[in-house]
């Protein structure tokens, strides 16, 4: 689970039906036979299994980049491979620091004295502007005077990216910050990819002193940012397939993720080594059950830094196999006892046909699943590639949540084996050989009604 929220992404706001009819055959009379079909692969999931994987996984952190990383990956792929999967490790770079460089402030010819620091993520420039105070940066705030020069800021309230994106639409050629109120220092911020302009941060004094000073004479800023760059890391996927037996292909492929880095200070039992788990034992029992639906197995690196290692597997697919994924189920901390109940959550909070499979599962396996809206985990570039996709997920979420007590002995058997059942009898449902394609749902077990949930996390 990734902590930073994905404003821009759901800005998008992109619009995903549900993949099932209302009315998918009679639910009734086939009860008897859908159990019995789910119990062909329910049936054969273990926990035990999932404790396991958890138990090795978590035996030191997990941090994207990190030898702790990489052994992991290598015991996913073994895992895979073992139960007979053609199985693939991708590496991917993904930003690990930043090199702040030399930032520089220049004030009517002469040099500014304080303390400068590089915003995260700023471009090297060098820019010459009158420069304008614009308070907070609100769009309310930002004018059309902001066009060629130098927008100062204080920091607080919206997000840095907000701030910054106000007064780049306005055209703004450099920013200065300064900091919010209470502070002495001059923590950086942070700006996002796209975002090209260079930004530098000063002390809430010094920013203080230029608003006074502008209100008295034009200020001419040069603002320059020299040397700085992104520090490359290298994580990797682990991506697992089994093709459908060739006379069935119906070109379907089905997807069920995790992600196997956690944070750097904690050895992330359930962040996310109980999806892993999950994904490990699916594809443990699913190897040998006949399908007509590509299964793909797969566990993401860097989630933590920002869902780097699912966008870059899922910018990486053609077009035509993202037109043949029908789901993609992401199982990301589902074994916490401390953690609330099970819950399906899309980044445009509408149901789709992965919460509609899952919440019918859930109703004949143990109990229905609600869903409700969240980005913040790898679902979400399935979600933007136009899969329908979720995050299965207990919430609230427990208190060790990205510490050091993310360890296992804090792990339910119980909610492993739930929703290694649930996911399990939706997957299976898509997959098996009786349900030549999802259209067809009126042999399958039919839908079931479930409710939004505002839950917090
Ligand atoms: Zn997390």
């Amino acid at each position: 689970m990734y902590r930073k929220t994905l404003t821009a992404i759901l800005a998008a706001g992109l619009a995903l039906s549900s993949g099932i009819p209302a009315e998918a055959g009679n639910h009734a009379s086939n009860e008897q036979s859908d159990h019995a079909l789910d119990n062909k692969v329910i049936k054969k999931i273990d926990s035990e299994n999932m404790y396991q994987h958890i138990e090795v996984l978590s035996q030191q952190p997990r941090e994207a980049g990190t030898d702790g990383e990489w052994q992991g990956v290598q015991y996913i792929k073994e895992q895979f491979e073992s139960f007979g999967y053609k199985t693939e490790i991708q590496p991917f770079e993904f930003n690990k620091g930043f090199k702040r460089g030399t930032p520089s402030i220049i004030l009517n010819g002469n040099d500014f004295a304080g303390d400068v620091h590089t915003f995260t993520g700023s471009i090297n420039a060098e820019v010459e502007a009158p420069l304008v105070y614009v308070g907070l940066a609100s769009e309310g705030e930002v004018g059309d005077e902001v066009a060629g020069k130098i927008a100062l800021i204080e920091r607080g309230e919206i997000s840095f990216y907000d701030k910054i994106q106000n007064v780049l639409d306005k055209g703004a050629a450099g920013v200065i910050m300064f900091n919010r109120e209470g502070t002495t220092g001059n923590q950086f911020g942070g700006i996002y990819e796209g975002q090209d302009i260079p930004a530098v941060a000063v002390t809430r004094e010094a920013g203080l002193e230029l608003v006074d000073r502008l209100a008295t004479e034009e200020v001419i800023a040069t603002v320059s940012v020299e040397g700085a760059s992104y520090i490359k890391g290298t994580s990797h996927n682990v991506i697992a397939k089994k093709k459908p037996h060739p006379n069935k292909d119906n070109g379907q492929i089905v997807m069920v993720g995790a992600h196997h880095d956690s944070v750097s200070v904690g050895p992330g039992a359930n962040d996310d080594a109980s999806g892993v788990a999950a994904v490990l034992e699916l594809a443990r029992v699913m190897a040998n059950t006949p399908t007509d639906t590509e299964l793909r197995f797969a566990t993401y690196g860097a989630e933590e830094k920002g869902l780097v290692g699912s966008y870059d597997y899922a910018y990486s697919l053609s077009d035509e196999e993202v037109q043949n994924i029908v789901g993609h189920f992401q199982l990301d901390m589902v074994g916490s006892r401390d953690a609330g109940e099970l819950i399906m959550f899309t980044p445009n909070g509408e149901k789709n046909l992965v919460t509609d499979y899952g919440a019918a599962a859930g109703a004949r396996v143990s109990e229905t699943v609600p869903y409700g809206q969240l980005g913040r985990s790898d679902h979400v570039p399935f979600y933007e590639r136009g899969i329908p996709a979720a995050l299965f997920i207990h919430a609230p979420l427990e208190p060790w949540y990205h510490g050091p007590e993310d360890t296992i002995d804090k792990i339910s058997k119980e909610k492993l084996q739930d929703v290694g059942e649930i996911v399990g009898a939706a997957v299976y449902q898509i997959a098996r050989p009786d349900t030549p394609a999802l259209e067809h749902a009126n042999v399958a077990p039919g839908t079931v009604e479930y409710d939004f949930d505002d839950r917090p996390l």
